[in-house]
């Protein structure tokens, strides 16, 4: 086959190690275990496997040939991204949201692949925990990534420690790191609201607050092991932005607006909203981690947030809004939530449009 040079432009020299981990390759004996959720299929050159702004509906690894990743500039011309080859897959968080796909991708030679349906891959990445941990690894950080070719200029992930200099407010704090909370802020921040993302896994393994994600060891926490962070908040410099450091919300102040946060450190933050994706505690209880919050949100009786409608009593409830405006929740700790992996990513996605809306509501 003849095989087109991969675009140099596509692999940034300076991020190296979160490239690779962004666009992952699977091994053989990893694209064996894929095997069974999918279907192999051969397609001709120049097929459209995505469209961007259509559903991404399926899920496609490279088993022998080219596929382009292209973006799509204002004015209809599109750029190419970068090419997938054999053993690397096409994806992203949005294979969980019913968010439009942001980029097309297209096979650029004849090529063979192994499809996943939407519904294959999520049975995938529940039963095999070792894929899951490469796949949303890569899509965490394709999210995160793709803020920095935006626009936007401030979308950024800020430290605490860059707070209370410019733009002294948050348009969004997010308190957790899991799944939910680590979506969340990849969509807000690359989606140009300026957002702080405090504590949990995100953070490092040495981190106070941080753990491993049950269930799936690694899955997403290996995202921001000591190193990766540390090249992560160097990266993140040169535009202008921070990586958050280790943290930990210990208080809520309800009663102000902006709404206000304070940090293990003793550092206070000032945010318009606020998305909490702090999860269930650790014993097993089944309980919201949500005694930092103070009683400032109404909960069930273990411990969980009340949203939308149960939180509000109203038809016109927001989604993910907790008692008080402008206070969403996510995932585990959000009460009557699917307490799984994917769902969480989901629900994390999902709120900030809904926080969009809350902003530019209060905005008028
Ligand atoms: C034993 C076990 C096995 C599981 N197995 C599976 C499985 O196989 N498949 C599946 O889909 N799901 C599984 N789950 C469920 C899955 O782990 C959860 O649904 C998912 O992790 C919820 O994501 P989350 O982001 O809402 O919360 P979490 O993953 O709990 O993340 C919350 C984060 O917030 C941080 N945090 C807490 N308090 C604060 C604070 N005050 N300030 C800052 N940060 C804070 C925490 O440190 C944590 O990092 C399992 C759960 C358990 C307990």
């Amino acid at each position: 086959m003849n095989r087109p040079p991969v675009d140099a432009a596509c692999h940034p020299p300076e991020l190296p190690a979160l490239h690779a981990q962004a666009f992952p390759m699977l091994s053989p004996d990893q694209i064996r275990q894929a095997a069974p959720y999918g279907e192999e299929v051969r397609v001709p050159a120049g097929t459209v496997l995505l469209q961007s702004g259509g559903e991404e509906a399926a899920f496609y690894i490279v088993l022998d040939g080219y596929v382009e990743v292209l973006e799509s500039e204002a004015d209809g011309t599109q750029h190419s991204l970068l090419m997938h080859r054999d053993g690397e897959f096409t994806g992203s968080l949005d294979l969980f949201t019913d968010r439009p796909n942001a980029v097309t991708a297209r096979a650029d030679s004849d090529s063979r692949l192994l499809c996943l349906s939407r519904a294959g891959l999520a049975q995938l990445l529940l039963a095999e925990p070792v894929l899951a941990d490469i796949v949303l690894r890569a899509f965490m950080l394709r999210r995160i990534g793709y803020l920095r070719r935006r626009p936007y200029g401030g979308a950024i992930l800020r430290s605490a420690a860059g707070v209370g200099q410019a733009d002294r407010v948050l348009d969004l704090a997010v308190i957790g790191g899991g799944p939910a909370g680590l979506a969340a802020a990849a969509y807000a921040a690359s989606e140009g609201l300026h957002t702080l993302l405090i504590g949990g896994s995100l953070c490092g393994t040495d981190a106070p607050g941080a753990q491993a994600l049950p269930g799936f060891p690694g899955t997403i926490t290996g995202l921001c092991d000591g190193g990766l962070l540390r090249r992560a908040e160097s990266q993140s410099r040169r535009f202008g932005s921070h990586v958050m450091p280790v943290r930990v919300a210990t208080a809520f102040d309800s009663t102000s607006y902006p709404y206000r946060v304070w940090l293990d450190d003793g550092q206070m933050i000032e945010a318009r909203s606020l998305i909490v994706a702090t999860g269930l505690v650790e014993d097993g209880s089944g309980e919201g981690n949500t005694a930092w919050l103070d009683g400032c949100l109404d909960t069930d009786e273990l411990g969980c947030i009340l949203t939308g409608r149960a939180a509000a009593g109203s038809m016109q409830a927001r989604a993910y809004e907790s008692s008080q405006p402008g206070v969403f929740a996510v995932g585990a700790v959000r009460a009557g939530s699917v307490k799984h992996v994917l769902a969480s990513i989901a629900e994390g996605a999902a709120a900030v449009r809904v926080v969009h809306r809350f902003l530019d509501a209060s905005a008028h």
